[in-house]
């Protein structure tokens, strides 16, 4: 008797929750018509994307290529102090951005200074999105004061889904290296989901992911649950998009760990449609 088929990935939608734009602050620079574009990627299995940029970049971005583009402002927080990041939140959300995301910050994520943010981003309703664990940089421009990783560990995830409960909150590339904490953070906290996204994730083994999913083979959807598909991949140029073996690893992990078409279905795109507010 032929194997119960499980449902595969490519009879889902896919939005992918982490993209950038390249160049970074122009997303509006590819040959051809928008539409052309968007046609593209969508028959690459790509249907929505969150674009995580300046937010005048973000909303040049939608007014461009439509619904195809969820806007994310992003925010570097080591300029916290320098900058009115209230006001300028305040405004990409009032223009149509979904999401605030932070970065780089020069104190621990739920140090007592950013609350203020968290607490205007929870009252609209907002999502806040949050780069986790490592950070990339340029060795050509030290950072000084260098940026340190443990401020953006899951842990601090943690303190602001306790301190703002309703805060929608969303964890990119799973702490890395810090997986187990993210993994613990998300299946406890209701209020925050995460994802894979980045270079380090789909390069380990799909057994250890399949470990912490399904451990002994036994899947815990409360733990995958809470999981959305992300890449980490530069959209918006005329060249090839990396953003097939983001979808390759997480079809094998799916597939690995025998998860069912509706847990797919949230992570591949439901989770999205959660935590954005899309039908
Ligand atoms: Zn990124």
């Amino acid at each position: 008797m032929a194997k119960q088929t499980a449902a595969r990935a490519h009879d889902f939608t896919r939005i992918d929750v982490h993209t950038h734009s390249w160049p970074f602050e122009d997303a509006t620079k590819i040959k051809g018509s928008a539409a052309a574009y968007v046609k593209k990627i969508r028959a690459a299995g790509i249907d929505k994307v969150v674009l995580m940029a300046p937010a005048d970049c973000c909303l040049k971005a939608v007014k461009k290529y439509g619904d195809f583009v969820i806007p994310v402002a992003m925010y570097y927080m080591r300029e916290f102090g320098r900058r009115d990041f209230r006001g300028e939140m305040e405004r990409a959300l009032d223009g149509g951005c979904k999401a605030i995301k932070f970065i780089a910050p020069l104190a621990p994520y739920s140090d007592e200074r950013y609350w203020p943010l968290y607490d205007m981003i929870d009252h609209r309703g907002a999502v806040a999105m949050f780069h986790t664990g490592y950070l990339g940089f340029d060795e050509k421009q030290p950072e000084i004061p260098p940026i340190e990783m443990t401020h953006m560990r899951a842990a601090h995830i943690d303190a602001i889904g306790r301190r703002f409960p309703r805060l929608k909150i969303e964890m990119s590339h799973f702490s890395n290296p810090w997986w187990e904490e993210a993994w613990k953070v998300a299946w406890s906290r209701p209020n925050v989901y995460a994802d894979l996204s980045g270079g380090t994730a789909i390069n380990r083994a799909i057994s250890m992911w399949a470990e912490m999913f399904a451990p002994h083979g036994v899947l815990m959807e409360s733990a995958l649950k809470k999981v959305c598909f992300a890449s980490d991949v530069n959209y918006f140029h005329d060249g090839d998009h990396d953003f097939g073996a983001h979808i390759d690893f997480h079809e094998r992990l799916l597939d690995r760990i025998n998860a069912p078409a509706e847990l797919r279905e949230l992570v591949w795109s439901g989770n999205a449609r959660k935590l954005f507010g899309l039908k």
